[in-house]
């Protein structure tokens, strides 16, 4: 096959592994990097094993599965880690936000515990926040996507995952889960965070 002399062979650019089984969202990365990095998922570089997620906030997290991959496969690598934080719950779910209603518990359940937790209170007020920690030649950075918002009085939508049908974005009177992904990505704490550690990674290119 013929490449152009601007195309890059795929040997030459750097590996940059993304800590997640998701291809999709591996894709959505590679896209947005153009050829400047190959980037890997954890099932791409045969890591099958759980990475225990013990810290107690999203930073620490990321780190774990950041420094998993660092540690056991000498790979630069970036993990994220996403938890809905609300003010009259004084920032719970938080770092719990998966498993808010039990080790197992579902969306469904989470979504109820949440709507049950508000009760008919007034101050809704909420954020998405994404940290994500990369790692790069044993250097260590952080970057953050926050998207702020509401919890809804009910659940709304059927578009999306997680605390979607209960997320209304500051501005809108619609739910994450009454979006489309391109409209989601546009304004989400992930875009957000993603698009911030693109931008540092093409900077120092
Ligand atoms: P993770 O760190 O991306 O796995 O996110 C942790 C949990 O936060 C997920 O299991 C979801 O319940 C919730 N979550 C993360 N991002 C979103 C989102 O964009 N919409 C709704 N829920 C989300």
């Amino acid at each position: 096959m013929e490449t152009t002399k601007e195309m890059k062979n795929p040997e030459e650019r750097p590996v940059l592994v993304f800590a997640t089984h998701n291809p999709n969202k591996a894709r959505e990365v590679q896209q947005m990097l153009g050829e400047a990095y190959i980037i890997k998922t954890l099932t791409d570089i045969g890591c099958h094993e759980p990475i225990p997620e013990t810290a107690e906030t999203l930073e620490g997290n990321a780190r774990i599965k950041a420094m998993h991959v660092v540690e056991q496969f000498g790979l630069d690598c970036f993990a994220d880690d996403t938890g809905l934080e609300v003010d009259a719950l004084n920032g719970k779910p938080g770092v719990r936000t998966a498993r808010y209603a039990g080790e197992d518990a579902d969306a469904a359940q989470n979504m109820a515990k949440l709507l049950d937790a508000l009760g008919g209170t007034a101050q809704r007020s909420a954020q998405f926040r994404t940290s994500i920690c990369l790692v790069r030649d044993g250097v260590i950075e952080r970057v953050e996507g926050i998207c702020k918002g509401r919890i809804a009085d009910q659940r709304s939508g059927a578009e999306g995952f997680g605390y979607d049908p209960v997320f209304i974005p500051e501005g809108e009177t619609r739910t994450f889960a009454e979006m489309d992904s391109a409209e989601k990505n546009a304004i989400s704490h992930r875009g957000i965070a993603i698009r911030r550690m693109v931008e540092t990674l093409l900077a120092s290119q």
